[in-house]
């Protein structure tokens, strides 16, 4: 068993909210000199980016966990991750059904496309990604679950956007597969706060938007090797995987 460093919530040029400098090359470049073993591509409802980055990282020994951070109906942020491209690809089908016919604001957010290693453009996305999807957290869950795929509220610490703000409890029947802390969170003060915390694997990740935010806070996993059910393994504590350390 080794021990990988994964920063599970990063965001590319494909986000409202993404720097231009978030392409796939930018990005691995990023999580190399950071000393990253894993990352993960979380783009706001959309997981169009994920495929170029998988194909950087693959040169450049960087292992890509291929997702999106869901906006769900109350407006809950979810980190959700699929083990190939095909379960991607369904995900994706879900988020289009799903996603409002809200155009995006391109003077104020950018366009939101998506590139390839030579950053050339490959795609656009004419719908603004920021929106609420019309599917509950439990719905998410659900389907996320369907596709066998991992399921992590982000950043419940945070006073906006998160399961506590938005919820104010944890739904009793709510399975997630990690909690996700973000990069302030008082750890010991969240686990006080909600006691059912303790019974979770919690994990933290930079949420970066900036190739210089990339690794500012990452998870400590031990595995055999880098890979999607590695991770789902040590988020469960099975067969020997775990969860060393949260930075
Ligand atoms: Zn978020
Ligand atoms: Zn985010």
């Amino acid at each position: 068993m080794k021990l990988f460093k994964a920063d599970f919530h990063i965001h590319t040029v494909l986000s409202p909210c993404g720097s231009l400098e978030m392409s796939p090359l930018g990005i691995i470049e990023s999580a190399v000199k950071q000393g990253l073993d894993i990352i993960g591509i979380t783009d706001h409802n959309t997981t169009h980016q994920c495929k170029e980055v998988v194909l950087v990282g693959e040169k450049k020994g960087i292992t890509v966990l291929c997702g999106a951070e869901v906006t769900t109906r109350e407006e809950v942020h979810c980190l959700t991750f699929f083990e190939n491209f095909e379960k991607l690809e369904a995900f994706q089908k879900y988020l289009d059904e799903h996603l409002p016919n809200v155009p995006n604001d391109v003077d104020h957010f950018g366009h939101q496309v998506w590139v390839n290693e030579e950053e050339e453009i490959l795609g656009q996305e004419d719908r603004l990604l920021i929106s609420a999807i019309d599917q509950s957290i439990e719905e998410v869950e659900r389907k996320v679950k369907s596709l066998d795929g991992l399921f992590i509220p982000a950043h419940v610490d945070k006073l906006r956007n998160s399961l506590y703000s938005q919820l104010g409890f944890m739904p009793f029947d709510l399975q997630p597969d990690a909690i996700g802390m973000s990069p302030n969170a008082k750890i010991d003060k969240e686990l006080e706060k909600h006691p059912e915390l303790n019974k979770l694997q919690l994990i933290r990740s930079s949420d970066a938007h900036q190739p210089d935010l990339i690794g500012s806070h990452y998870t400590v996993l031990e595995l055999e090797k880098a890979s999607f059910e590695e991770v789902k393994m040590a988020l469960h504590k099975l067969n020997g995987r775990n969860v060393k350390r949260l930075v």
